[in-house]
Order: C-alpha cells, then structure tokens, then sequence
C-alpha cells in the first residue's frame, strides 16, 4: 500500500528526521525515526512544510494512447463551433431557439429536438455548432477548466438597449480567450432600434465595424420576427473560414463534456463535443475522474448513431458517473485502463483537498493565535 519511511520522507524535503518527529509529536502523533507513515499522514506533514506530495509509480501517460501530432494531409475541415453571448434579455435564447427551429422548420424529418447541450446547424454553406447554453457562465467555467471549445463568440446585442454590462463582460472573456466575435444586432424589429449607436459603443470597446474600416463582422437580426439568421449563420461561416478550422478524424476521439446529467431511465447521460477523432460505440473512455464505455450515442435529433467525428455534438450514455461540463473525453484502450486512471485521478484530486485543508487549517490557526 502507500507508505513512505519517515527517513525517506524527511530525505526528501531535505529536513532531518528528528524535526519530523517533532512536528509529528506536535501534532499529537508519537512516531520513531524507524516508522513507515501512510499516505494521509506524509500528505498533512508536507503540508505543514509547505510541501506538495504526490503518489509515485502512476503516470496515466503510460496509460493514454499516444497523441501523435497530426500530418497536415490528415486534418479535414470541421464545422466552427459557436457560443452566443450578450446582457440579459437580449435575445440569446430567442435567437438560439429560431436558428435552431429555422433549421428544424426546413431539415430533416422528425423535428423534435431533444436539449442535449450542443446542435447542429445545416446551411447550403456548410455546417456549424451551438452550444446551446448561452451566458458567460459556462464560458468561464469551461475555459477555467482549461476547456477550448469556442471558436466563434455570437455577440448579442439588442438595437434598442445599446452596450450594457453584459455585454462589456462578455466582450471582455471572448477578447481575454482569444476568441473572434461576431456581432448579432437583435430586435431590428423593435421602434427605437439603433444600430448605429450599438456600433458606436462596441468601437469603443475595440470592436470596429468592417464597413467603418475594422474587421468585426455586424449581422442585423429580429429573433422574433426571424430575419437576418441566413446571413447571420453566413458570416458566422465567413469567419470561420478565416480561422481555417481542422481537425484529424481518423484517430482516437478527443472532446469536452457540453452538458452532463442524471436521467432517470438511462443513468449519467453526457454530451460530447468532440474535437478530433472519432467515437464509436463500445469504446471505453476516461472522462474527468470518471471512466466508462459507449453504450449508446445520439445525435442532436435524438437518432441514435454508431459513431461520430469533429464538431458532432453526440449525447453518450455509459458513465460510470456523471461528469462536469468542461471535463476532457478521452478514448483509452480498454474499461481496465480507463478505471485506473480515473481511480488515479480520484485519488489525486483527494489528496489535492486534503493538503488544501490542512493548509487552511494551520492558516485559520496561526491567524486565531
Ligand atoms: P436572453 O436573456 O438574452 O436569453 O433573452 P431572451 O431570448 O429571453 O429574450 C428576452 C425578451 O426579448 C423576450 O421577451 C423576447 O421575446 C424578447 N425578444 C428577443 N428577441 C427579440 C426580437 O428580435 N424582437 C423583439 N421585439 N423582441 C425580442
Ligand atoms: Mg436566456
């Protein structure tokens, strides 16, 4: 098991053992210097020594398949990925429900659309991708998680309320992620709709319009009334161009977790936005802290799929638990491999939380002294 002599410990922060048994002996635990320490006590002692310990002989490197860079022959175009953001109420949600019910209106049979996260939009010109939870909450969360899923940023503003708070936020995370925005001016319908003035206040936050001699892209939209969305999702597409997305997808998938949840007939359900490679059911995977394999895939309509690449918003089923938006979706060898490195990271991320605690409590400690 995970024990550690006291000497070797002691060899290792470069203190002597006689001090270790001091501080052991201050902390109410008697120990010779011959002793073997479990896990948990090395962890606290470090922690006192300000030392971070982590367990040897478990690299998930040795594990992972190997990730070879990719000839440029292998990557293929991919669909952009999009995220709308912009102040409350105006018009995220109206403007993701009628470019997705447009989209429905004029697609495939069977139109009922399932919330999965993520869909996907068909256009004469080619493909793109919603996330479908709008706000900068998931954004951040995502991106704090070392998470790169946007590749386009959907600026919503209302013509009639003008730049506000929101909108300065998410201007802010879009520019700080290095992220390309596109501007979407909704409620062209409303009286008192100013687009010019919208364009006015986002050049003073570095947002110049093209037809003013800068390079952001401004679309005029009415969610309500569906207009401008054709030549929205085309200037969605014309950035994309600029940005050249490509992706190898004929390898193991790699993506990130868009939404996750507990159903009650099916258990964890998460949905995969995959960035490259490809998943097929019966694959295993690691996930976060969480392991798994494929048991069933669904596209963004709900039809079940066997497999699926780059850009493909895929609800999966298999789980061990559920997983959090943000986390990586990584294809292993087998279910064996993908438990160990997930019971690995449980183990690690545990003991990250126990040093942080012990931290704090020596902290609130000294400070109550
Ligand atoms: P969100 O908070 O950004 O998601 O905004 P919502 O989509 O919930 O919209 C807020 C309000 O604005 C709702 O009452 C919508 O019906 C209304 N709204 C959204 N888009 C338009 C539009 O293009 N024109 C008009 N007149 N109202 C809109
Ligand atoms: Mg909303």
């Amino acid at each position: 098991d995970d024990t550690i002599r006291l000497t070797d410990l002691a060899h290792q922060m470069g203190i002597k053992a006689q001090d270790l048994i001091k501080k052991l002996f201050s902390l109410g635990v008697m120990a010779t210097i011959n002793q073997s320490l479990d896990f948990d006590t090395a962890l606290l002692l470090a922690a006192e020594f300000k030392y971070e310990v982590e367990r040897a002989g478990f690299s998930e490197d040795d594990f992972l398949l190997p990730k070879e860079a990719d000839k440029a022959e292998d990557l293929k175009p991919r669909p952009p990925v999009v995220t709308i953001m912009g102040h409350v109420d105006h018009g995220k949600t109206s403007l993701l429900d009628a470019i997705r019910s447009t989209s429905v209106a004029s697609g495939e049979a069977g139109g009922i659309t399932q919330h999965i996260g993520a869909y996907h939009v068909a256009t004469s010109r080619g493909e793109i991708v919603f996330l479908d939870t709008p706000g900068h909450e998931a954004f951040t969360t995502m991106r704090a998680r070392g998470a790169k899923v946007t590749d386009i940023v959907v600026l919503v503003v209302a013509a009639d309320d003008g730049v506000m708070e929101q909108t300065k936020e998410a201007v802010s995370h879009s520019k700080a992620a290095g992220v390309p925005i596109v501007v979407a001016v909704n409620k062209m319908d409303k009286e008192g709709a100013d687009p010019d003035r919208v364009k006015r206040e986002l050049s003073d936050l570095g947002l110049m319009p093209e037809d003013w001699g800068g390079d952001t892209i401004f679309a005029h939209v009415s969610a309500k009334k569906r207009e401008g969305l054709d030549e929205l999702l085309e200037l969605i597409l014309l950035q994309a161009e600029v940005l050249d997305l490509k992706a190898n997808p004929d390898k193991p998938g790699r993506g990130h977790i868009v939404e996750a949840k507990l159903d009650k007939g099916r258990g964890p359900v998460g949905t995969v936005l995959i960035q490259e490679g490809q998943i097929t059911q019966g694959d295993a995977f690691v996930c976060g802290m969480i392991s798994g394999k494929v048991r069933a895939m669904f596209d963004d309509q709900g039809r079940q799929i066997k497999t699926a690449g780059p850009a493909i918003p895929t609800e999966i089923q298999g789980f061990e638990g559920i997983p959090e938006a943000g986390d990586e979706f990584v294809i292993v060898k087998d279910e064996k491999v993908a438990r160990k490195i997930a019971e690995d990271r449980r183990v690690k991320h545990r003991d990250k939380e126990l040093a942080k605690e012990s931290k704090v409590t020596l902290e609130s400690f000294l400070a109550t002294k």
